[in-house]
């Protein structure tokens, strides 16, 4: 039976946050190593399949359209483009393939269609496949979970009160709601945040209160550090010091026992050691590649090194859940609704998301 704790309170959270040093660590390490094999991380790789050209205002993001920023867009990848990309990363150790799209929300019609054959298609190949294509319905998640997804990410980013001062284009109460969707199904949940915004230690540990109290708790949790782009409202943000994030993943670790701690963005501002630190306390698993998404990522050789270094193991694949099964789009029991469900657009002014989007139209 799962000893998990699901009523934390934020100040308990403070506690271990602020914990010295040393105490946290050992503590994060324990836990661990009760629910994981600390020489074994999983490797995973993010395609972007869709990129750039997004109708939501997320202060972070690169993709936003009403920001200038660097980005190139591109359509829809073809599904032997994500094939041949999923077959790469396999070759380079990875066991997951995370599949994003710049959506608001996923639409039914030929694009999802088309995601719902990606999935098959990765799945076949015998790796797990999660998606990140924003809201989803339950039929939508229904249907992903048909194609053989294996995991679903839709992250919280911070806590509901300092989201409000990040994103004005939907509402917190969105993102629970799509978890919960994704919870009607076998799906895994991958759902974690975004620290570096500007956000207070309150924040962090309200974000992790929003996740620790979810039951059950996302089986995977990235952590990311902002990567400050120009051009976005968060552009003039100073990155974090890495005992910040030390400190983070092992909080996460002891507050989500049993959940993979993921280090995501920002981990090229991250020298070996420090990464080496956030594995001890308790991060098990990585994004590979040289791109996350849009952003800069160490590239999977010098990971592999690391690995060597270590003495970390990549994790196999379905090591913690048994691989889904594929149902062919014929054979399928949910069928495309068309739904026009009513997510929320609060639209309260963000002054540095204004700025930046003005700042833009200039340039454009
Ligand atoms: S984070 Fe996602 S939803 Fe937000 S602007 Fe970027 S692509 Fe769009």
């Amino acid at each position: 039976m799962s000893t998990t704790k699901h009523n934390w309170t934020k100040e308990e959270i403070l506690n271990i946050y602020n914990k010295p040093l040393m105490e946290l660590l050992y503590e994060a390490a324990t836990i661990h190593r009760i629910h994981h094999d600390p020489n074994v991380v999983q490797v995973s790789t993010l395609v972007s399949i869709k990129t750039g050209g997004c109708s939501e205002d997320c202060g972070y993001c690169p993709q936003a359209a009403r920001y200038h920023t660097n980005i190139e867009g591109n359509d829809l990848m073809s599904v032997q483009q994500v094939k041949a990309q999923a077959l790469r990363a396999k070759s380079g150790g990875s066991s997951r393939v995370c599949m994003g799209a710049a959506w608001r929300n996923v639409k039914d019609g030929e694009e999802f269609d088309q995601v719902l054959e990606m999935v098959r298609t990765i799945n076949k190949l015998d790796m797990e496949v999660c998606c990140t294509l924003g809201m989803i319905t339950e039929n939508q998640a229904q249907r992903l979970a048909e194609a053989g997804l294996y995991a679903y990410n839709h992250n919280l980013d911070s806590s509901e009160e300092y989201y409000k001062e990040v994103i004005s284009t939907r509402g917190f109460e969105d993102r629970l709601d799509t978890i919960d969707n994704v919870r009607k199904t076998n799906v895994t949940v991958c759902s974690g945040g975004i620290i570096g915004m500007g956000e207070s230690l309150e924040d962090r540990a309200g974000m992790l209160v929003a996740l620790s109290t979810l039951n059950p708790q996302p089986e995977s949790t990235p952590i990311n550090a902002l990567v400050a782009v120009e051009g976005t409202p968060l552009e003039d943000q100073k990155p974090i010091s890495i005992w910040d994030m030390v400190r983070m993943v092992a909080t996460t670790r002891i507050v989500m026992p049993e959940t993979q701690v993921r280090l995501s963005a920002g981990r090229t501002q991250m020298a070996r050691e420090g990464q080496a630190m956030c594995f001890f306390a308790g991060a098990n698993s990585i994004f590979a590649g040289d791109k996350l998404l849009t952003t800069p990522n160490p590239d999977v050789n010098e990971d592999m090194e690391m690995f060597k270094l270590l003495g970390l193991n990549p994790q196999k694949p379905f090591t913690k859940k048994v691989q889904p099964q594929t149902v062919e789009a014929a054979d399928s029991k949910f069928e495309a609704l068309g739904e026009k469900p009513k997510w929320s657009r609060p639209k309260h002014t963000i002054e540095r998301n204004e700025t930046a989007k003005e700042r833009a139209k200039v340039i454009k």
